[in-house]
């Protein structure tokens, strides 16, 4: 099936139509420009504790097709303990922020944490995950994106999984919360919004994020 009112370009009209016939969906070129991008950086994924190695796949393979960047899986942090507060028994993610970008090996362009502690910032209850906008390093937690999913593993928690590595990676690509709610860049509240909201950026903040990639990366 094609689409009509395209409004994110070729490739997700390709993706569009494999999901209609439920064909295994492969991307050979990201919607991200390829020319300004270097051969040497990459995007490490730091899981934290152990994940399904099929989750961690599926994180790979879809933020190098929306970033474009080479992407690997590297454990930087053994566990995330100095963030834990007592208090609210719960892990502070801008510490956990601040130690991952010191650990980042030269090669990394960015880094996304993957954990499954609970975490949270002193103004909010908890946080789905954070990032250092247009810095180097976010972080994602799974901790509550099982909300009414039961404990077995689910296509729609992965999917809410690779939808917020996204989200926080592209605010290190220096994208902010997007008003067109099915934008993979708008602000969730709660898993349904986050189940709204699609795994593809709109087309204005597509061409931030190749704007932001264009421009030499901070060291
Ligand atoms: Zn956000
Ligand atoms: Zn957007």
């Amino acid at each position: 099936m094609l689409v009509s009112d395209n409004r994110y370009g070729k490739y997700t009209q390709i993706y569009l139509m494999l999901k209609t016939k439920k064909t295994p969906v492969k991307f050979t070129t990201p919607p991200v420009s390829h020319n300004s991008i270097s051969r040497s950086e990459h995007i490490i994924i730091s899981p934290i504790e152990n994940f399904r190695p099929e989750l961690l796949k599926l994180i790979v393979r879809e933020v190098h097709r929306i970033f474009g960047y080479r992407t690997k899986i590297k454990p930087l942090l053994q566990d995330v303990d100095f963030a834990f507060d007592l208090d609210r028994q719960q892990h502070y993610s801008t510490i956990i922020l601040e130690r991952l970008a010191s650990l980042a090996p030269t090669m990394a362009i960015k880094l996304l944490a993957i954990t499954k502690v609970d975490l949270f910032i002193p103004i909010l209850t908890h946080v789905y995950g954070e990032a250092q906008l247009g810095g180097r390093a976010c972080i994602v937690s799974t901790h509550r994106l099982n909300e009414g999913l039961g404990t077995s593993v689910s296509e729609i928690f992965y999917q809410r999984v690779v939808k917020e590595a996204i989200h926080e990676l592209g605010h290190t690509f220096n994208l902010r919360h997007c008003r067109d709610h099915t934008c993979n860049m708008h602000y969730c509240r709660s898993v349904k919004d986050v189940d709204l909201k699609s795994d593809q950026l709109c087309r204005y903040c597509l061409v931030l994020l190749n704007d932001a990639i264009k421009r030499p990366a901070k060291k």
